[in-house]
Protein backbone atom coordinates (compact mmCIF):
# COMPACT_ATOMS: atom_id res chain seq x y z
CA UNK A 1 0.00 0.00 0.00
CA UNK A 2 1.55 3.41 -1.23
CA UNK A 3 1.49 6.87 0.70
CA UNK A 4 -0.89 8.27 -1.90
CA UNK A 5 -3.69 7.00 -4.49
CA UNK A 6 -2.40 9.70 -6.71
CA UNK A 7 0.94 11.56 -7.51
CA UNK A 8 -0.05 14.73 -9.65
CA UNK A 9 2.94 16.50 -11.19
CA UNK A 10 1.73 19.62 -12.01
CA UNK A 11 -0.17 22.51 -9.86
CA UNK A 12 -1.91 23.75 -12.83
CA UNK A 13 -5.48 23.68 -13.45
CA UNK A 14 -5.58 20.09 -14.81
CA UNK A 15 -3.68 19.06 -12.13
CA UNK A 16 -6.03 20.73 -9.57
CA UNK A 17 -9.01 19.52 -11.17
CA UNK A 18 -8.35 16.16 -10.97
CA UNK A 19 -6.62 16.24 -7.61
CA UNK A 20 -10.57 17.91 -6.46
CA UNK A 21 -12.60 15.09 -8.13
CA UNK A 22 -10.33 12.19 -6.55
CA UNK A 23 -10.25 13.74 -3.35
CA UNK A 24 -13.87 14.18 -3.58
CA UNK A 25 -14.01 9.99 -4.58
CA UNK A 26 -12.27 9.38 -1.00
CA UNK A 27 -8.11 8.90 -2.74
CA UNK A 28 -5.56 10.94 -1.21
CA UNK A 29 -2.74 13.17 -4.00
CA UNK A 30 -0.27 14.62 -3.61
CA UNK A 31 0.53 17.75 -6.27
CA UNK A 32 4.07 18.86 -6.50
CA UNK A 33 5.20 21.50 -8.85
CA UNK A 34 8.49 22.63 -9.92
CA UNK A 35 7.55 26.23 -9.87
CA UNK A 36 6.72 28.21 -6.31
CA UNK A 37 3.40 28.42 -6.79
CA UNK A 38 0.41 25.93 -7.80
CA UNK A 39 -1.67 27.48 -9.97
CA UNK A 40 0.21 27.24 -13.55
CA UNK A 41 -0.13 29.52 -15.92
CA UNK A 42 -3.47 31.10 -14.52
CA UNK A 43 -1.40 32.30 -11.43
CA UNK A 44 -2.21 35.75 -10.50
CA UNK A 45 0.32 37.94 -8.58
CA UNK A 46 -1.44 40.96 -6.23
CA UNK A 47 0.59 43.66 -6.63
CA UNK A 48 -0.55 46.86 -4.72
CA UNK A 49 -3.99 45.58 -5.36
CA UNK A 50 -3.89 44.67 -8.96
CA UNK A 51 -4.14 40.85 -9.82
CA UNK A 52 -1.43 40.33 -12.09
CA UNK A 53 -1.75 37.58 -15.18
CA UNK A 54 2.15 36.74 -14.66
CA UNK A 55 1.73 34.45 -17.23
CA UNK A 56 -0.56 36.34 -19.39
CA UNK A 57 -4.43 37.50 -20.09
CA UNK A 58 -6.37 35.06 -18.96
CA UNK A 59 -10.09 35.22 -20.11
CA UNK A 60 -12.48 32.48 -18.64
CA UNK A 61 -15.01 31.39 -21.34
CA UNK A 62 -17.00 28.81 -22.47
CA UNK A 63 -20.34 27.19 -23.32
CA UNK A 64 -20.69 24.18 -21.40
CA UNK A 65 -23.08 25.04 -18.23
CA UNK A 66 -21.58 22.21 -16.27
CA UNK A 67 -18.09 23.70 -16.49
CA UNK A 68 -19.61 27.18 -15.33
CA UNK A 69 -21.06 25.53 -12.77
CA UNK A 70 -18.20 23.86 -11.61
CA UNK A 71 -15.73 26.80 -11.46
CA UNK A 72 -18.78 29.35 -10.02
CA UNK A 73 -18.67 26.53 -6.95
CA UNK A 74 -15.12 27.85 -6.19
CA UNK A 75 -15.17 31.57 -7.06
CA UNK A 76 -17.68 34.03 -8.12
CA UNK A 77 -17.13 35.57 -11.68
CA UNK A 78 -17.10 39.12 -12.50
CA UNK A 79 -19.05 40.81 -15.64
CA UNK A 80 -15.51 41.66 -18.13
CA UNK A 81 -16.23 40.89 -21.58
CA UNK A 82 -12.53 40.82 -23.77
CA UNK A 83 -13.02 43.27 -25.91
CA UNK A 84 -9.21 43.93 -27.57
CA UNK A 85 -7.81 46.95 -29.57
CA UNK A 86 -6.01 46.45 -32.35
CA UNK A 87 -2.80 48.60 -32.77
CA UNK A 88 -1.14 48.97 -36.27
CA UNK A 89 1.01 52.01 -36.74
CA UNK A 90 -1.20 54.89 -35.18
CA UNK A 91 -4.74 53.11 -36.28
CA UNK A 92 -6.78 51.77 -33.71
CA UNK A 93 -9.37 48.83 -34.46
CA UNK A 94 -11.83 46.79 -33.14
CA UNK A 95 -11.35 42.95 -32.29
CA UNK A 96 -12.46 40.66 -33.14
CA UNK A 97 -13.24 41.44 -36.79
CA UNK A 98 -16.57 43.09 -36.96
CA UNK A 99 -18.44 45.83 -38.04
CA UNK A 100 -16.73 48.01 -35.89
CA UNK A 101 -13.35 47.28 -37.60
CA UNK A 102 -15.17 47.04 -40.95
CA UNK A 103 -16.24 50.12 -41.02
CA UNK A 104 -13.13 51.79 -39.48
CA UNK A 105 -11.16 50.21 -42.69
CA UNK A 106 -13.14 51.09 -45.19
CA UNK A 107 -16.41 53.23 -44.29
CA UNK A 108 -18.87 50.14 -44.71
CA UNK A 109 -21.75 51.05 -43.00
CA UNK A 110 -23.82 47.53 -43.65
CA UNK A 111 -23.48 44.64 -43.27
CA UNK A 112 -24.06 43.97 -47.33
CA UNK A 113 -21.22 46.29 -47.94
CA UNK A 114 -18.72 44.85 -45.57
CA UNK A 115 -19.54 41.15 -47.59
CA UNK A 116 -19.36 43.11 -50.59
CA UNK A 117 -15.48 44.51 -49.63
CA UNK A 118 -14.62 40.89 -47.64
CA UNK A 119 -15.75 39.30 -51.16
CA UNK A 120 -14.30 41.72 -53.60
CA UNK A 121 -11.17 40.91 -51.78
CA UNK A 122 -11.45 37.15 -51.44
CA UNK A 123 -12.44 36.75 -55.02
CA UNK A 124 -9.29 37.90 -56.94
CA UNK A 125 -7.68 35.51 -54.83
CA UNK A 126 -8.73 32.77 -55.88
CA UNK A 127 -7.99 30.37 -52.98
CA UNK A 128 -10.28 27.33 -52.99
CA UNK A 129 -8.79 24.93 -50.36
CA UNK A 130 -7.08 27.13 -47.97
CA UNK A 131 -3.42 25.09 -46.70
CA UNK A 132 -2.42 26.96 -44.01
CA UNK A 133 -2.88 29.82 -42.07
CA UNK A 134 -1.94 32.62 -44.86
CA UNK A 135 -4.75 31.10 -47.26
CA UNK A 136 -7.33 30.44 -44.78
CA UNK A 137 -6.87 34.17 -43.41
CA UNK A 138 -7.13 35.81 -46.61
CA UNK A 139 -10.32 33.48 -47.77
CA UNK A 140 -11.80 34.37 -44.53
CA UNK A 141 -11.36 38.11 -44.87
CA UNK A 142 -9.43 39.51 -47.39
CA UNK A 143 -6.21 41.37 -48.42
CA UNK A 144 -6.48 44.34 -46.00
CA UNK A 145 -7.25 43.00 -42.89
CA UNK A 146 -4.81 40.14 -43.75
CA UNK A 147 -1.99 42.75 -44.23
CA UNK A 148 -2.87 44.83 -41.03
CA UNK A 149 -4.15 42.81 -38.16
CA UNK A 150 -2.93 39.16 -38.59
CA UNK A 151 0.26 39.16 -40.86
CA UNK A 152 2.44 40.99 -38.65
CA UNK A 153 0.52 39.44 -35.56
CA UNK A 154 0.71 35.97 -36.45
CA UNK A 155 4.47 36.11 -37.67
CA UNK A 156 5.94 37.14 -34.42
CA UNK A 157 3.65 35.46 -32.03
CA UNK A 158 4.78 32.07 -34.16
CA UNK A 159 7.92 32.97 -35.28
CA UNK A 160 7.14 31.28 -38.50
CA UNK A 161 5.78 32.23 -42.03
CA UNK A 162 1.82 32.27 -42.05
CA UNK A 163 2.54 29.99 -44.73
CA UNK A 164 4.31 27.93 -42.69
CA UNK A 165 1.15 27.30 -40.04
CA UNK A 166 -1.93 25.40 -39.89
CA UNK A 167 -4.94 26.63 -40.61
CA UNK A 168 -7.04 26.44 -37.55
CA UNK A 169 -4.96 28.62 -35.31
CA UNK A 170 -6.81 31.44 -36.87
CA UNK A 171 -10.33 29.95 -37.22
CA UNK A 172 -10.18 30.61 -33.43
CA UNK A 173 -10.84 34.39 -34.00
CA UNK A 174 -14.73 35.25 -35.13
CA UNK A 175 -15.50 36.95 -38.30
CA UNK A 176 -18.89 39.00 -37.39
CA UNK A 177 -21.48 40.76 -39.61
CA UNK A 178 -22.48 42.99 -36.59
CA UNK A 179 -21.14 45.88 -34.09
CA UNK A 180 -20.33 42.89 -31.78
CA UNK A 181 -16.78 43.77 -30.27
CA UNK A 182 -16.72 40.74 -27.76
CA UNK A 183 -13.77 38.32 -28.59
CA UNK A 184 -15.81 35.41 -27.51
CA UNK A 185 -18.69 33.30 -28.69
CA UNK A 186 -19.66 31.76 -26.27
CA UNK A 187 -22.04 31.99 -23.32
CA UNK A 188 -20.45 32.44 -20.48
CA UNK A 189 -17.12 34.53 -19.81
CA UNK A 190 -15.89 36.86 -16.92
CA UNK A 191 -12.84 37.30 -14.45
CA UNK A 192 -13.02 35.60 -11.08
CA UNK A 193 -13.73 38.17 -8.45
CA UNK A 194 -9.82 37.84 -6.45
CA UNK A 195 -8.40 36.76 -9.11
CA UNK A 196 -7.69 32.76 -10.42
CA UNK A 197 -5.16 31.71 -6.93
CA UNK A 198 -8.76 31.48 -5.59
CA UNK A 199 -10.59 29.37 -8.24
CA UNK A 200 -6.93 27.14 -7.55
CA UNK A 201 -6.60 27.20 -3.79
CA UNK A 202 -10.88 25.92 -3.59
CA UNK A 203 -9.59 22.89 -6.01
CA UNK A 204 -7.06 22.61 -3.97
CA UNK A 205 -8.25 22.72 -0.04
CA UNK A 206 -7.36 19.65 1.46
CA UNK A 207 -4.91 18.05 -0.83
CA UNK A 208 -0.71 17.97 0.16
CA UNK A 209 1.46 20.05 -2.47
CA UNK A 210 4.81 20.14 -2.66
CA UNK A 211 6.06 23.36 -4.38
CA UNK A 212 10.01 23.71 -6.01
CA UNK A 213 9.87 19.93 -6.55
CA UNK A 214 11.20 18.83 -10.41
CA UNK A 215 9.27 15.54 -10.96
CA UNK A 216 12.56 14.37 -13.13
CA UNK A 217 15.11 15.23 -10.72
CA UNK A 218 13.81 12.14 -8.55
CA UNK A 219 11.70 10.65 -10.91
CA UNK A 220 11.65 7.26 -9.09
CA UNK A 221 11.31 8.61 -5.53
CA UNK A 222 8.27 10.27 -6.38
CA UNK A 223 6.54 7.57 -8.32
CA UNK A 224 7.21 5.57 -5.24
CA UNK A 225 4.98 7.24 -3.35
CA UNK A 226 1.43 6.84 -5.24
CA UNK A 227 -0.23 4.02 -6.95
CA UNK A 228 -0.76 6.21 -9.76
CA UNK A 229 0.62 9.11 -11.38
CA UNK A 230 -0.78 11.85 -13.19
CA UNK A 231 1.21 13.76 -15.37
CA UNK A 232 1.17 17.31 -16.95
CA UNK A 233 4.28 18.06 -18.03
CA UNK A 234 5.56 17.99 -21.23
CA UNK A 235 5.05 14.79 -22.90
CA UNK A 236 8.37 14.72 -24.81
CA UNK A 237 10.53 15.28 -21.58
CA UNK A 238 8.67 11.96 -19.72
CA UNK A 239 10.23 9.90 -22.57
CA UNK A 240 13.85 11.51 -22.43
CA UNK A 241 12.83 13.05 -25.73
CA UNK A 242 13.75 9.36 -27.39
CA UNK A 243 11.64 10.82 -30.33
CA UNK A 244 13.11 14.60 -30.30
CA UNK A 245 11.99 17.19 -29.10
CA UNK A 246 8.32 18.47 -28.94
CA UNK A 247 8.34 22.53 -30.80
CA UNK A 248 6.95 25.48 -28.41
CA UNK A 249 6.72 29.05 -28.89
CA UNK A 250 7.11 30.72 -25.66
CA UNK A 251 6.86 34.24 -23.95
CA UNK A 252 8.67 37.21 -22.67
CA UNK A 253 6.56 39.27 -20.05
CA UNK A 254 7.95 42.40 -18.99
CA UNK A 255 5.96 43.78 -16.30
CA UNK A 256 6.36 47.67 -15.34
CA UNK A 257 4.45 49.93 -12.81
CA UNK A 258 3.33 52.96 -14.18
CA UNK A 259 2.16 55.93 -11.89
CA UNK A 260 -0.63 56.92 -13.60
CA UNK A 261 -3.94 55.84 -13.17
CA UNK A 262 -4.94 54.54 -16.73
CA UNK A 263 -2.41 53.57 -19.45
CA UNK A 264 -4.29 52.04 -22.42
CA UNK A 265 -8.00 52.32 -21.62
CA UNK A 266 -8.30 48.78 -22.23
CA UNK A 267 -7.16 45.11 -20.42
CA UNK A 268 -5.63 44.26 -24.06
CA UNK A 269 -4.32 46.38 -27.01
CA UNK A 270 -2.72 44.33 -29.83
CA UNK A 271 0.07 45.46 -31.68
CA UNK A 272 -0.19 44.00 -35.05
CA UNK A 273 2.74 45.66 -37.20
CA UNK A 274 6.11 43.13 -37.52
CA UNK A 275 8.07 46.11 -36.33
CA UNK A 276 7.07 46.41 -32.81
CA UNK A 277 9.02 43.66 -30.98
CA UNK A 278 6.04 42.80 -28.47
CA UNK A 279 2.43 40.77 -29.68
CA UNK A 280 0.42 42.96 -26.75
CA UNK A 281 0.26 45.46 -24.09
CA UNK A 282 -1.86 44.10 -21.17
CA UNK A 283 -2.93 46.33 -18.17
CA UNK A 284 -4.36 44.06 -15.20
CA UNK A 285 -6.45 46.53 -13.52
CA UNK A 286 -9.11 46.54 -16.35
CA UNK A 287 -9.75 42.68 -16.12
CA UNK A 288 -11.56 43.64 -12.41
CA UNK A 289 -12.37 47.52 -13.06
CA UNK A 290 -9.84 48.24 -10.66
CA UNK A 291 -9.35 51.81 -9.22
CA UNK A 292 -6.04 52.21 -7.93
CA UNK A 293 -4.10 55.36 -8.43
CA UNK A 294 -1.49 53.56 -9.94
CA UNK A 295 -1.21 50.80 -13.31
CA UNK A 296 0.59 47.78 -13.91
CA UNK A 297 1.13 46.76 -17.67
CA UNK A 298 2.85 43.76 -19.12
CA UNK A 299 4.57 43.63 -22.33
CA UNK A 300 4.31 40.42 -24.08
CA UNK A 301 7.48 39.13 -26.25
CA UNK A 302 6.94 35.95 -28.28
CA UNK A 303 10.54 33.66 -28.09
CA UNK A 304 11.40 30.42 -29.76
CA UNK A 305 10.80 28.02 -26.89
CA UNK A 306 13.67 25.36 -26.06
CA UNK A 307 14.89 23.27 -23.30
CA UNK A 308 15.62 26.49 -21.03
CA UNK A 309 12.18 28.61 -21.73
CA UNK A 310 8.74 27.97 -20.30
CA UNK A 311 6.74 26.04 -23.07
CA UNK A 312 4.03 28.07 -23.51
CA UNK A 313 2.16 26.94 -26.89
CA UNK A 314 2.78 23.76 -28.36
CA UNK A 315 3.49 24.34 -32.99
CA UNK A 316 0.80 21.78 -34.39
CA UNK A 317 2.22 22.05 -37.53
CA UNK A 318 3.12 18.56 -39.10
CA UNK A 319 6.53 17.51 -37.89
CA UNK A 320 5.14 18.16 -34.59
CA UNK A 321 2.07 16.07 -34.71
CA UNK A 322 3.75 13.39 -36.34
CA UNK A 323 6.44 13.59 -33.32
CA UNK A 324 3.55 14.01 -31.19
CA UNK A 325 1.64 10.87 -31.89
CA UNK A 326 5.03 8.69 -31.55
CA UNK A 327 5.06 10.03 -27.84
CA UNK A 328 1.07 9.26 -27.36
CA UNK A 329 2.03 5.78 -28.66
CA UNK A 330 4.07 5.29 -25.91
CA UNK A 331 2.21 7.15 -23.10
CA UNK A 332 -0.57 4.48 -24.05
CA UNK A 333 1.62 1.15 -22.82
CA UNK A 334 2.52 3.18 -20.16
CA UNK A 335 0.99 1.74 -16.90
CA UNK A 336 -0.04 3.66 -13.83
CA UNK A 337 0.09 6.93 -15.58
CA UNK A 338 -2.38 9.22 -16.89
CA UNK A 339 -1.56 12.06 -19.05
CA UNK A 340 -3.31 14.90 -19.41
CA UNK A 341 -3.30 19.12 -19.85
CA UNK A 342 -1.76 21.53 -22.79
CA UNK A 343 1.74 20.00 -22.42
CA UNK A 344 0.97 16.51 -21.89
CA UNK A 345 -1.61 16.41 -24.57
CA UNK A 346 0.94 18.31 -27.02
CA UNK A 347 -2.82 20.42 -27.60
CA UNK A 348 -3.83 24.75 -27.25
CA UNK A 349 -6.39 24.46 -25.22
CA UNK A 350 -7.81 26.87 -23.12
CA UNK A 351 -9.03 26.61 -19.57
CA UNK A 352 -12.35 25.32 -19.73
CA UNK A 353 -11.18 22.78 -22.44
CA UNK A 354 -8.25 21.66 -19.78
CA UNK A 355 -10.80 21.44 -17.24
CA UNK A 356 -13.49 19.74 -19.76
CA UNK A 357 -10.75 17.22 -20.17
CA UNK A 358 -9.42 16.65 -16.76
CA UNK A 359 -13.32 15.74 -15.64
CA UNK A 360 -13.91 13.68 -18.72
CA UNK A 361 -10.79 11.59 -17.78
CA UNK A 362 -12.14 11.82 -13.70
CA UNK A 363 -15.70 10.87 -14.74
CA UNK A 364 -14.26 7.61 -16.33
CA UNK A 365 -11.99 6.19 -13.64
CA UNK A 366 -14.34 7.07 -10.48
CA UNK A 367 -17.88 6.06 -11.88
CA UNK A 368 -16.67 2.50 -11.83
CA UNK A 369 -15.92 2.80 -8.13
P1 LIG B 1 -0.12 24.50 -16.97
O1 LIG B 1 -0.89 25.64 -16.45
O2 LIG B 1 1.03 24.75 -17.89
O3 LIG B 1 0.39 23.66 -15.72
C1 LIG B 1 1.39 22.66 -15.81
C2 LIG B 1 2.18 22.71 -14.51
O4 LIG B 1 3.10 21.60 -14.51
C3 LIG B 1 3.03 23.97 -14.39
O5 LIG B 1 2.75 24.62 -13.17
C4 LIG B 1 4.47 23.45 -14.44
O6 LIG B 1 5.36 24.17 -13.60
C5 LIG B 1 4.30 22.02 -13.92
N1 LIG B 1 5.37 21.11 -14.36
C6 LIG B 1 5.75 20.89 -15.63
N2 LIG B 1 6.77 19.99 -15.64
C7 LIG B 1 7.01 19.66 -14.34
C8 LIG B 1 7.96 18.82 -13.71
N3 LIG B 1 8.87 18.14 -14.43
N4 LIG B 1 7.94 18.71 -12.37
C9 LIG B 1 7.04 19.42 -11.64
N5 LIG B 1 6.14 20.25 -12.19
C10 LIG B 1 6.11 20.36 -13.52
N6 LIG B 1 -7.00 30.06 -21.67
C11 LIG B 1 -8.22 30.65 -21.62
O7 LIG B 1 -9.24 29.95 -21.42
N7 LIG B 1 -8.37 32.00 -21.75
C12 LIG B 1 -7.31 32.83 -21.96
O8 LIG B 1 -7.48 34.03 -22.08
C13 LIG B 1 -5.99 32.23 -22.03
N8 LIG B 1 -4.93 32.99 -22.24
C14 LIG B 1 -3.69 32.41 -22.30
C15 LIG B 1 -2.59 33.24 -22.49
C16 LIG B 1 -1.33 32.69 -22.54
C17 LIG B 1 -0.15 33.59 -22.75
C18 LIG B 1 -1.15 31.28 -22.40
C19 LIG B 1 0.22 30.67 -22.47
C20 LIG B 1 -2.25 30.46 -22.20
C21 LIG B 1 -3.52 31.00 -22.15
N9 LIG B 1 -4.66 30.22 -21.91
C22 LIG B 1 -5.88 30.81 -21.87
C23 LIG B 1 -4.54 28.76 -21.75
C24 LIG B 1 -4.44 28.32 -20.27
O9 LIG B 1 -3.32 28.90 -19.68
C25 LIG B 1 -4.32 26.80 -20.21
O10 LIG B 1 -5.39 26.18 -20.87
C26 LIG B 1 -4.26 26.20 -18.80
O11 LIG B 1 -3.66 27.04 -17.86
C27 LIG B 1 -3.47 24.91 -18.89
O12 LIG B 1 -3.46 24.22 -17.68
P2 LIG B 1 -2.53 22.92 -17.53
O13 LIG B 1 -2.73 22.40 -16.16
O14 LIG B 1 -2.75 22.01 -18.66
O15 LIG B 1 -1.04 23.46 -17.75
N1 LIG C 1 -4.28 36.90 -34.33
C1 LIG C 1 -3.95 37.89 -35.22
N2 LIG C 1 -4.11 39.19 -34.85
C2 LIG C 1 -4.59 39.54 -33.64
C3 LIG C 1 -4.93 38.52 -32.74
C4 LIG C 1 -4.76 37.21 -33.11
O1 LIG C 1 -3.50 37.61 -36.31
O2 LIG C 1 -4.70 40.76 -33.36
C5 LIG C 1 -4.08 35.49 -34.75
C6 LIG C 1 -2.72 34.94 -34.31
O3 LIG C 1 -2.26 34.05 -35.31
C7 LIG C 1 -3.05 34.18 -33.05
C8 LIG C 1 -4.43 33.62 -33.40
O4 LIG C 1 -5.05 34.65 -34.17
O5 LIG C 1 -2.11 33.17 -32.78
C9 LIG C 1 -5.29 33.25 -32.22
O6 LIG C 1 -5.47 34.39 -31.41
P1 LIG C 1 -5.83 34.29 -29.90
O7 LIG C 1 -6.12 35.65 -29.39
O8 LIG C 1 -6.88 33.26 -29.73
O9 LIG C 1 -4.46 33.77 -29.29
P2 LIG C 1 -4.01 33.51 -27.76
O10 LIG C 1 -4.86 34.35 -26.86
O11 LIG C 1 -4.20 32.04 -27.55
O12 LIG C 1 -2.60 33.93 -27.77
Amino acid sequence: MKEYDYLIVGAGLYGCVFAYEARKNGKKCLIIDKRDHSGGNVYCENVDGINVHKYGAHIFHTNDKDIWDFVNQFVEFNRYTNSPLARYKDELYNLPFNMNTFYKLWKTATPQEAMDKIDEQVKALNITDPKNLEEQALSLVGTDIYEKLIKGYTEKQWGRKATELPAFIIKRLPVRFTYDNNYFKDKYQGIPVGGYNKLIDGLTEGIDIQLNVDFFEERSKWTAKAETVVFTGKLDEYFDCSHGRLDYRSLRFEHEKLDIENFQGNAVVNYTEADVPYTRIIEHKHFEFGTQASTIITREYPEEGGADKEPYYPVNDEKNTARYNEYKKLATLEKNVIFGGRLAEYRYYDMHQVIGSALATTKKIFAVC
